[in-house]
């Protein structure tokens, strides 16, 4: 029998219905999992074990009792450092938010200890979830379970990791711009970004909150969908959270994609895409052919200008969510100043890291007096285009594939020196937060050398499960799932 930590979320969730294992002793393998790659893998800021193992125990009392809260009750998850945890510190992988103990839930997190899912910690990510390699945060790195000396990707660079690792069942992340699937497709996971609007925002630290959405990390798609039911739907605390009624994703996945149109943007075929990621979309898009959806090849002729837009957008509404963190109600506050101003400028310049004090800069820029109809108004208007662009490929097909990076895992330091090259590996997920659409990355063929590819499936408002069941059908035709990382 297989250890375990090797099972998938259904899996664990299934013997734990059955009565095969309590919740403790899946706390007790995960906990030992963690002691074994923990030290190289770094996936987590903050492991709490002992809220852990109170949930675990809660669990099994009510599985005793008859009363269990459905396929989470009892599964050992993590949070990512920007989603709050009542009682638990919640930094955001920022200085400025050290000793931050938040005195209530985000929505994901109340819903998940509803479902009695056991939260095992809080994970990794670049500061303020800006980023695309989990290298921008103060704490420390995390590698990528699959090379130690790569990174994850980012900015959930740390709850991928974590997945990957076997060291929880699954993870929450956040996607302002491919936060969840470039962090998946390094590691060989399944990652889901919502509708925007899908999931509730409350207790989200927020970056840019017309782009950000939470969504789930799991090794296959049916851990995504059984994760991804419990965190949708409306929350009164969010008024941007639909109504919209969530399905059962996990019972709704057919496994097949007969008849299904699935459309090939040529812009997609991005210059200096790995030749293997390349390949193996083209290979993608034949196997689903062979599995009876129709191919469509179609333009999505506004993808050039989503970078630029996106940063612009991304960064004014960082500089604006970022005002409050003045030094004088939450987090640091620098010591030995006079003034208010000197308080606001210290704090400020003493907890932002580099690449946060650059998006502050961008955006205040663009925002200001005089720059801004010719940036922010200009972004809005390309994000339209973006928007206008889906709408009509969306008439000729059912689903986008891509693949999700243009590249396999890059070494750790490799791009730090040069923000531009960062900035420019998000160009396949971007528009789809532009868009507001949802889209999933579903383990793809590694390269030779071993390193983890991910394909991208997009596609219209709300229709997550036409996006998972693509994922699904792929997954189960291809099994590159099934990988595990040697640590
Ligand atoms: N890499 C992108 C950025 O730095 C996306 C980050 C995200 O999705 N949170 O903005």
């Amino acid at each position: 029998m297989s250890a375990l930590y090797e099972l998938t979320l259904a899996e664990v969730s299934l013997a734990l219905a059955q009565r095969r294992v309590s919740a403790s002793e899946v706390l007790d393998a995960q906990v030992a999992r963690l002691g074994a790659v923990e030290p190289r893998v770094q996936a987590f800021l903050r492991i709490d074990e002992a809220g852990a193992r109170a949930a675990a125990t809660a669990s099994d009392a009510r599985r005793s009792a008859g009363q269990s809260l459905g396929p989470l009750d009892g599964v050992p998850v993590a949070l990512k450092d920007n989603l709050l945890t009542r009682g638990v510190e919640t930094t955001a992988g920022s200085r400025i938010l050290s000793g931050y103990v938040p005195p209530n839930d985000a929505t994901v997190t109340t819903r998940l200890k509803q479902a009695g899912a056991v939260i095992l910690g809080k994970t990794n990510l670049d500061e303020f979830a800006m980023g695309s390699s989990t290298e921008s945060c103060p704490f420390h790195l995390t590698q990528n379970p699959y090379a130690l000396d790569r990174v994850p990707g980012g900015s959930s660079g740390g709850s991928a990791a974590a997945v990957a690792a076997r060291e929880v069942f699954g993870a929450l992340g956040s996607d302002t711009g491919g936060s969840i699937r470039q962090p998946a497709a390094l590691t060989n996971v399944v990652g889901l970004k919502p509708t925007w609007g899908r999931v509730s925002r409350s207790g989200v630290i927020a970056y840019a909150s017309s782009l950000d959405q939470v969504g789930p990390f799991g090794r296959t798609v049916t851990d995504v969908a059984l994760q991804l039911k419990v965190i949708a739907g409306h929350d009164p605390a969010d008024s941007t959270s639909s109504d919209a009624p969530v399905p059962d994703y996990a019972a709704g996945l057919t496994g097949s994609v007969k008849g299904l149109r699935i459309g090939l943007p040529r812009e997609y075929e991005v210059a200096g895409m790995d030749p293997h990621v390349l390949a193996s979309v083209k290979a993608a898009a034949k196997t689903l052919q062979g599995l009876g959806a129709t191919l469509v090849e179609l333009s999505l002729p506004h993808t050039g200008a989503a970078l630029a837009a996106y940063y612009l957008i991304a960064s004014s509404e960082a500089s604006s969510n970022l005002g409050r963190y003045d030094g004088v109600r939450f987090g640091h506050r620098a010591e030995g100043v006079k003034t208010l101003r000197e308080l606001y400028v210290k704090s400020r310049s003493e907890g932002f890291g580099e690449e946060v004090k650059r998006r502050i800069m961008l955006g205040t820029f663009a925002l200001s007096a005089g720059y801004h109809d010719a940036y922010s108004v200009k972004a809005q208007q390309v994000r339209t285009l973006i928007r206008r662009d889906f709408e009509q490929a969306f008439g000729v097909c059912d689903v986008v594939l891509s693949a999700t990076s243009p590249v396999p895992a890059w070494k750790q330091g490799e791009k730090l020196d040069d923000p531009l090259a960062l900035y420019l590996m998000d160009v396949l997920t971007i528009p789809c937060n532009l868009a507001g659409l949802p889209g999933v990355s579903v383990p793809m063929a590694p390269t030779s050398a071993g390193l983890p590819t991910g394909l991208q499936v997009l596609g219209r408002p709300f229709d997550e499960q036409t996006v998972l069941n693509v994922a699904h059908a792929w997954e189960r035709e291809t099994s590159y799932f099934r990988r595990a990382p040697e640590l």
